[in-house]
């Protein structure tokens, strides 16, 4: 076993989990609907690796039948937490979730590496932290280095595992957004309300001209949109990797900043961001002092192709776009937030856009934060599948609204040699509405 790693305490407090929340342990009637959805049984055809063997493992630790050794903390870490399974469950059961409490559970009773501490208490809580840490990748491609190495293919000689992270880094912008904008822009025409914007890491770090697309489009939707600039991370990467104390905070501290700029609705282009601001209301639900702030915060906060979707007005003009085009739903959109109907409506009302559907029932595209660097082998088969779903639809244009997806999808066009651009479903919509306001 490794230095502070108990799994007697891992499974004494795996045994306390509130049957009320993780009753899912006891539901699972073992129907199995959900093994042909989940992306680690489709790739491996494992009991084990199925949403049903997770629950059925951690059910077995509970019940004191088998140790909370290290195989099974790897196993609780092959989940991509992507919740297909909790979609089509007819029992409730929430195996994503449950799995996602075992590892915090697991945490918590084993010492943390260094790296991990200095990531998630420490970096995390301040955007401009991250960007300095950025700096070198930057410096790297934009001193042609990058260039030469990847002409020479150098880093293969080097390793592996470091050239393939290579190739999934994306070009970073000169500067973060946060630092182009003003926290306060207003509405083009009559202001119809004021949209909080909850400008996450990576899309303020990563992909800067995506997140100011988005807020033009909000703003050409008549929305005076406030930029909150003292943001931290929305604490995704905290929950997936067990940690829950610097999650907290970070939850309270952004359902305080919001609430003080007093916004209507908090509208956000990353799936993964929307969905855990989304989860605040359950996380503070049992805490008397703040469960009130945090089901208002949650209750406002929306994904921005739901929120575009609603506010919709035939006066909003959209210019022509003649291509062929097709929408891989991040799973934090789809099962996370149960949304695939507003991107569709937006697409479909792109005219001369030729939408077609994924024909792959919303799988998982193998990313999931930092899956496709900590499991890299599965990832890539899991994205293989995506790559070969995508080229069934002949798209042009692949359009997704999560970080995670569009590195790992522009990572599998360049590596299995496609001509398809992928793209943030924000630029559509932004370039089809300058088409529209030139034809206007
Ligand atoms: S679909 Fe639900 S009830 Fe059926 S085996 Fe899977 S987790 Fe259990
Ligand atoms: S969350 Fe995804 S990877 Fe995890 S058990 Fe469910 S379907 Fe499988």
């Amino acid at each position: 076993m490794g230095k502070g790693f108990d799994p007697d305490e891992i499974a004494r407090s795996l045994s306390t989990l509130d049957v009320h929340d993780y009753g899912d342990v006891l539901q699972c009637m073992r129907c199995g609907l959900c093994l042909p959805t989940c992306p680690t049984y489709r790739t491996d055809g494992l009991e084990t690796q199925s949403p049903r063997g997770r629950v059925a493992l951690i059910k077995a630790v509970i019940d004191g039948k088998m140790k909370a050794s290290e195989e099974f903390v790897e196993h609780i870490y092959h989940c991509l937490d992507c919740r297909n399974c909790q979609t089509v469950c007819p029992a409730g059961v929430k195996a994503g979730e449950l799995v996602l409490e075992a590892r915090y559970r697991i945490e918590e009773n084993r010492t943390q590496p260094l790296i991990k501490k200095f990531l998630l208490n420490y970096a995390i809580l301040d955007q401009k932290r991250l960007s300095k840490l950025l700096a070198p990748l930057k410096l790297y491609q934009i001193s042609g280095l990058q260039a030469l190495v990847r002409k020479y293919d150098i880093l293969k000689l080097v390793s592996d595992d470091l050239q393939f992270m290579e190739a999934l880094s994306p070009k970073l912008p000169s500067r973060p957004l946060s630092e182009e904008i003003s926290e306060e822009i207003p509405a083009l025409g009559t202001e119809r309300g004021r949209v909080g914007f909850f400008l996450g890491c990576a899309m303020n770090l990563i992909f800067a001209d995506t997140s100011r697309a988005t807020i033009e489009n909000l703003t050409r939707a008549g929305f005076r949109v406030i930029v909150p600039k003292e943001i931290q991370c929305c604490g995704t990467p905290n929950i997936a990797e067990g940690e829950r104390k610097i999650y907290r905070e970070m939850a309270e501290n952004t359902i305080r900043i919001f609430a003080d700029r007093r916004v209507d609705y908090v509208v956000t282009d990353c799936a993964a961001c929307g969905s855990e601001l989304k989860t605040y209301r359950e996380i503070f639900r049992k805490n008397p002092t703040f469960a009130g702030k945090a089901e208002e915060f949650s209750n406002k906060v929306r994904d921005v192709s739901e929120f575009l979707d609603s506010v919709w007005t035939s006066d909003i003009k959209l210019g022509p776009l003649p291509e062929i085009v097709c929408f891989h739903d991040p799973c934090h959109l789809r099962h996370g937030q149960k949304l695939t109907y507003p991107q569709r409506n937006l697409l479909n009302r792109i005219p001369q856009l030729d939408y077609r559907e994924l024909p792959d029932e919303g799988q998982c595209c193998g990313s999931a934060g930092i899956y496709n660097i900590t499991h890299r082998n599965r990832s890539m088969k899991i994205l293989q599948s995506k790559i070969e779903a995508i080229e069934k639809t002949k798209a042009q244009t692949v359009i997704s609204s999560n970080p995670g997806c569009l590195m790992q999808l522009a990572y599998g066009a360049t590596h299995w040699n496609k001509s398809w651009n992928v793209v943030h479903i924000s630029e559509v919509l932004n370039r089809s509405l300058r088409a529209g306001e030139k034809t206007g």
